[in-house]
């Protein structure tokens, strides 16, 4: 069966079995077996926190699309590590915007909605954008870990997302920081600079601090707010 005449319900399948299969394997025969099975329809996701996994699916697939959402709130730094990665890696990056800029949000919704209504800003900036970006892949992967808060610890190698109606895959899910920090070292990776500034988890500026010693990597999202995920991981 060819790549693109696959159904829903064969890409739930597929998911399903590779879930199972593929538990125990190391990242790179996961993203092996995603470029194997989808090709070009396959892609990487990056919050550009680091290029770890733009960096292994490059050797999987070279010329990997790495789909970047651009909220209009990033960092310098977020940014220039984007620019970084495209511009020595062997991957083609999409940078995806929402529809409105944020004068345009500002205007709609008055300013600063993320200290209002955190959770539509982030449909409005991240979910809405992802759902437009991923029409034209069947599969993508992201870099959630298991050890990187609650929320993240039961997720699976490789998935169903039900609400895109995609595979979707977390190559590194099983890995631990001193895994992601060793395969950095090893291989030269890319990282945000504001990872050696005390930031352990990289989103949107307004919504990012700090982490304290002790508090896990995404304490520093959204802090305060009772919020610990944007939407698309949900
Ligand atoms: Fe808006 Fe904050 Fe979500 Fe970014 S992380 S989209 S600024 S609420």
């Amino acid at each position: 069966m060819s790549a693109a005449s696959r159904t829903a319900q064969d890409l739930e399948r597929l998911a399903v079995g590779a879930g199972r299969d593929l538990e125990e394997s190391s990242a790179q025969d996961i993203l092996r077996w995603a470029a194997d099975t989808f090709g070009r329809r396959f892609c990487v996701t990056s919050s550009m926190e680091d290029a770890v996994v733009a960096h292994l699916a490059s050797r999987a697939l070279p010329g990997v699309d790495v789909v970047f959402l651009d909220t209009g709130y990033h960092f310098p730094e977020t940014i220039g590590t984007r620019d970084a990665v495209a511009a020595v890696m062997d991957v083609n990056v999409i940078t995806l915007a929402p529809r409105r800029t944020v004068a345009e949000q500002d205007a709609e919704h008055g300013p600063k909605l993320h200290d209002r209504d955190p959770d539509l800003c982030c449909a409005l900036r991240k979910v809405a954008p992802l759902e437009e970006g991923l029409r034209g892949y069947d599969a993508w992967a992201t870099g959630l870990r298991r050890d990187e808060s609650p929320t993240r610890a039961n997720t699976p190698v490789v998935g169903w997302d039900t609400k895109r109606q995609k595979v979707k895959i977390a190559p590194i899910a099983r890995w631990s920081q001193q895994d992601v920090e060793a395969y950095v070292a090893e291989h030269g990776v890319l990282t945000n600079p504001l990872l050696m500034d005390g930031y352990a988890s990289v989103g949107c500026a307004p919504c990012t601090r700090r982490v304290l010693e002790g508090e896990d990597a995404r304490s520093g999202r959204w802090a305060g707010l009772g919020k610990t995920e944007c939407g698309i991981h949900l």
